[in-house]
């Protein structure tokens, strides 16, 4: 890679562009005192991206803009770019030519372009590390700044050290990973207290959903009990029926043909009424005592209604006594709810500061206790209710049994009378009577018949409230079964209704009963709980994948680091070796002699990270006892007794940090090195031995000096001269050697 030009226009005394060509290995740029040499040094450095407006000797970045004279107005735009030779490639872009151009304003704003387009002062730091270039580094010396190594702490100096050895990348790598673990620590937690967040809403869904389970076996157990149940029931009623039905038919038969002989005697009877008074009472008493049987028997079956009812409100008033206890208390479920809507509310509430919005959050409040209250209240109304319809039908009840007895009564006392003059008939013994005689008889058996017909009735009164009580059933279990209980006829019996007695029946209720009991407690809440179970689930899950993905990303980032310290380490302690024997060639041959050398030095460091430590040791070092190798430089000059750098004369200054820039420059040859004035305090001899190093040096760098020194112009290949003229601003030519030694002076 090489250097091919630098272009300069508006930046600081180059108020018109100037182009300086690096067409050689070694070029110089020469010019009187503040002619503005050092300017084009930090014009490089500018361009490089050098972010401390110090450095570069101005307070704001306007200082770094021509500023115009009396007869060059100023520049509103400080320009410059910087051009390499890429038909190498080495730079990562498909260019043969790579140009890095800063633009600075007059408000401070910097831009930067590569080959023209706009980029990130990143970018340009990325670019740039990878060829081993940093901004403000070691390849270029300032003017006063050759002692910059010496004067340096031991930290600077390991700093200025790992950028010639070029393991910024690293470092800077590192620096990335570190932050990506901060961040990655920081959403670990955060999806850890996510997790923590819902666990108890997951816990309490979870309980809902057991119970929802549980239900639904319940349900299914109650689904069979309810089929086989009511598959034997509805068999047990349609026996009974038929056989009431059989039972009824003959009699009513023999009823109605008895009926049909009767209505002929009479007819025969009242002809003859006339002449027999105690004829045609009979046949008046026969009518009342007929029509109090019929009254009788109607009473009878209005009272077996009213008890079938009774009966039913009262299995009705059981169950709403047993809910209406259940709602004083309340259902857990129905008060956690309550709990989460005022904690809700409460919630909402406190972190406003709208004092009606609390107001209107208290309203709410309220009415949510009243419903909580009126829930309770609920059952009990239910229950009066009932408690109400029992009575009336009790009473009427209590009407009704007075009334049969009246009835009776008057029954027993027709009765009673129809027999005496049935005697007293009988006993006339007159053949006319016998017509009589045979109405008697039938009027016995009608009796007879009547009395079974009226037991067969009270029997179809039972099964009819047997029925009500089975549709009642089915109604029932429909709510907690659903509508299968329908399908009740398709179950497949084991055992007929026949062959089991009734009392097993009885028990398969009773077991049906419990269940129902049970199942009404229950209350899990219904498919929204299923469906809000399963997305928080998921959602748990979700978070369970990031937060695993999270640790192995951190895990990963982690052995990465360290991977990336061990690197680091070894490379630094080798390039280290490396620049020693060459520091102690340059200075040997600088001072003819002596030695010199660097050394790691343990300092105590703050941060984290100890680029030598194994990954293992990483988390276990206590952060203060970090260990942080710094550099010291060790010297001792041939035949004097000087160890500290402090002891040294300007010249052996500026020769040492010579011999310890060249060494570093030799390990790992910067791309171009800027020498500005760097040999300013050489004395003749050691002059041409610093000509002898430049011209070593560029073999592996391009070397850019600034001097007023007659030797090292000698040894460039190409010479540029900078003037100051009246109009304040530089101005830049090439010259010959000659023109040069009198252009410096
Ligand atoms: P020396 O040999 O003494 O070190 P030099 O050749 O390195 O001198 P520089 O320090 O590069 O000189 O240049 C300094 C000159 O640049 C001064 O004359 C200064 O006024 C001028 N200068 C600096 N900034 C600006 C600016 N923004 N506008 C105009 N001139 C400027």
């Amino acid at each position: 890679m090489r250097l091919k030009r630098l272009e300069i226009s508006g930046f600081k005394s180059f108020a018109k562009k100037s182009v300086i060509l690096f067409e050689a290995p070694i070029s110089a740029i020469v010019g009187p005192n503040g002619s503005g040499k050092s300017n084009v040094a930090e014009s490089i450095r500018f361009a490089l991206g050098e972010q401390s407006i110090k450095s570069l000797r101005g307070k704001r970045g306007e200082d770094l803009i021509w500023n115009g004279s009396k007869t060059t107005p100023r520049s509103n735009l400080g320009s410059v770019s910087l051009v390499f030779d890429n038909t190498k490639k080495i730079f990562e872009y498909d260019y043969d030519e790579i140009s890095l151009r800063r633009d600075v304003h007059r408000d401070g704003i910097n831009e930067y372009f590569i080959n023209n387009s706009q980029v990130r002062l990143k970018d340009i730091h990325e670019l740039l590390s990878r060829v081993n270039i940093g901004a403000s580094s070691h390849h270029i010396i300032s003017q006063g700044e050759a002692d910059r190594v010496l004067s340096a702490n031991p930290k600077e100096r390991r700093a200025m050290v790992e950028e010639a050895l070029g393991l910024k990348i690293y470092q800077w790598k590192i620096a990335e990973s570190e932050k990506k673990l901060d961040k990655t620590e920081e959403n670990i937690k955060q999806v850890e207290s996510l997790r923590k967040e819902i666990a108890p809403h997951i816990k309490f869904l979870k309980k809902q959903v057991e119970k929802i389970e549980q239900g639904k076996a319940m349900q299914d157990e109650l689904g069979s009990l309810y089929a086989e149940y009511l598959k034997k029931e509805e068999g047990y009623l349609k026996r009974k029926k038929t056989e009431i039905e059989s039972r009824k038919k003959p009699l009513q038969e023999e009823l109605k043909s008895l009926e049909k002989s009767l209505e002929e005697a009479r007819r025969k009877i009242s002809e003859s009424a006339t002449k027999n008074e105690k004829g045609g009472a009979l046949v008046e008493l026969e009518k009342n005592i007929e029509k109090a049987r019929q009254k009788r028997d109607e009473i009878g079956r209005r009272l077996g209604r009213i008890e079938g009812m009774i009966e039913l409100e009262e299995k009705r008033l059981q169950k709403s006594g047993d809910k209406g206890e259940e709602r004083k208390t309340v259902p857990l479920a129905e008060i956690s709810a309550f709990a989460s809507e005022l904690d809700n509310l409460l919630n909402e509430a406190h972190k406003t500061e709208d004092i009606s919005f609390v107001r209107d959050t208290i309203k709410k409040i309220k009415e949510l206790v009243r419903g909580l209250i009126s829930k309770s209240e609920k059952g009990a109304e239910m229950k009066d209710e009932i408690e109400t319809a029992i009575k009336n039908l009790k009473s009427e009840k209590s009407t009704l049994e007075k009334e049969l007895a009246e009835v009776s009564e008057e029954e027993k006392k027709l009765e009673a009378l129809y027999r005496a003059i049935r005697g007293e008939i009988e006993a006339e013994k007159d053949s006319s009577r016998d017509t009589e005689k045979e109405i008697f008889k039938m009027m016995g058996k009608k009796a007879e018949i009547s009395a079974s017909l009226s037991s067969i009735g009270s029997n179809e009164e039972l099964l009819l409230r047997e029925e009500e009580i089975f549709k009642e059933e089915i109604k029932e279990g429909g709510v907690l079964v659903g509508r299968s209980i329908l399908n009740y006829r398709e179950y497949i019996l084991e055992v007929s209704f026949e062959a089991e007695s009734r009392e097993i029946q009885g028990e398969r209720r009773k077991k049906i009963e419990k269940i129902k009991i049970r199942l009404e407690d229950l209350d899990g809440g219904g498919e929204d709980v299923l469906k809000e179970y399963q997305e928080v689930f998921e959602r748990d899950k979700f978070l369970e994948n990031e937060l695993q993905d999270l640790e192995s990303g951190k895990e990963s980032l982690k052995s990465l680091i360290a991977e990336l310290a061990v690197k680091l380490d070894h490379d630094f302690k080798e390039g280290v070796n490396k620049i020693n024997s060459q520091f102690q060639d340059f200075f040997a041959l600088m001072f003819g002699g002596g030695e010199a050398s660097l050394s790691l030095v343990a300092e105590k460091k703050k941060k984290k990270s100890d680029y030598s430590l194994e990954m293992e040791d990483y988390d276990a070092i206590d952060e203060n006892e970090d260990i942080e190798e710094g550099i010291e430089i060790n010297i001792s000059l041939p035949r004097k007794k000087i160890r500290g750098l402090q002891m040294l004369s300007g010249g052996e200054r500026a020769l040492t940090s010579i011999a310890l820039i060249f060494a570093l420059s030799q390990v790992n040859p910067p791309p171009f090195l800027v020498l500005d004035e760097t040999d300013a305090a050489l004395d003749e001899a050691n002059s041409r031995k610093y000509g002898d190093m430049l011209e070593n040096l560029s073999k592996h760098s391009q070397l850019i000096v600034i001097t007023h020194n007659r030797e090292t112009m000698s040894r460039a290949g190409i010479l540029y001269g900078i003037t100051m003229g009246q109009d304040a601003a530089s101005k830049l030519l090439s010259v010959k050697f000659d023109e040069a030694v009198e252009i410096a002076k």
